[in-house]
């Protein structure tokens, strides 16, 4: 299983540098992925984004963009939802000029709909998409993220759903420990997470995933990013559970979300090169 570790974002020591200058710092770094955060809309001209896949390439960084935040396929506003379907197919659009992997979607709130017929118009949209992504010939997969708040869409179950029903050569989980961690009011067990993927997606041999500390806001969990030394949640179970999946996946790509980009993102591939080493070292005695 190949992991490969980067950062939400350039590296903090790449920021203002631009992108190629940033993508060199970041391979310099030793970390090969990069998710392009469009959060706030899209910053690259074609042109430039054809340069930074080019680099990329060669660099062998692997590209993945985050969509805006600005999207929910529930509202009760059509407006609002095909303004949702624009942005991310913008991104698309966006992903086959840069040979982007993954574009990452927060694929709404439930608003007054409720879980199941916000569930049925994610669909349904993402079936829009994965017409445009053939006709269109996108190489990237829409990546719906597991989310931390309650009335937002996204428990795991949910975007397993939405992956079977579209299929997974169009949309993938992009499993963000985080929010599930959030969600589960502070416990997580990867191993369960892992298991529930690998048994409901039998076919997905890739796995795209966030990983950052929280803040305690007053004694309580909060959605704010913190450093992975915050243990909340642990980083070094993820490494062990990856560890028992390694045959299960082809490759896994990891984007740090803490606010010590690089640090932590290199803390990650430290802990997992760590967990590896010595398991197989055990495993040959
Ligand atoms: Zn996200």
């Amino acid at each position: 299983m190949r992991i490969r570790v980067g950062t939400a974002g350039l590296p903090r020591l790449a920021q203002g540098k631009g992108y190629l200058r940033g993508l060199k710092m970041l391979r310099q770094l030793g970390l090969d992925l990069l998710e392009i955060e469009f959060v706030r809309g899209v910053t690259l001209s074609e042109r430039e984004a054809e340069e930074v896949g080019k680099l990329a390439c060669r660099l062998d960084v692997m590209l993945t963009i985050h969509a805006p935040y600005y999207v929910n396929f529930c509202s009760e506003k059509v407006s609002v939802r095909e303004q949702s379907y624009e942005r991310v197919k913008t991104c698309l659009r966006y992903s086959k000029i840069l040979n982007a992997r993954y574009v990452v979607v927060h694929a709404g709130y439930y608003m007054s709909y409720g879980p199941s017929r916000c569930k049925r118009i994610i669909v349904e949209y993402m079936r829009r998409l994965a017409k445009y992504i053939d006709e269109e010939d996108v190489p990237a997969r829409i990546a719906v993220e597991t989310m931390g708040k309650d009335e937002q869409f996204g428990t795991l179950d949910e975007i397993i759903d939405v992956c079977t029903e579209v299929g997974i050569g169009y949309v993938v989980p992009c499993i963000d420990w985080a929010h599930i961690y959030l969600r589960n009011r502070g416990h997580i067990d990867y191993v369960q997470v892992l298991s529930l993927v690998r048994s409901r997606l039998p076919d997905l041999r890739e796995l795209h995933m966030h990983f950052t500390g929280l803040t305690l806001d007053s004694g309580k969990l909060d959605d704010q990013h913190d450093v992975i030394d915050t243990d909340r949640p642990p980083l070094r179970p993820l490494a062990e559970a990856l560890y028992l999946f390694r045959n299960q996946f082809n490759e896994v790509s990891i984007v740090c979300e803490s606010p010590l980009l690089e640090r932590d993102a290199l803390k990650i591939k430290r802990v997992i090169s760590e967990v590896f080493s010595c398991r197989d070292s055990l495993g040959k005695t």
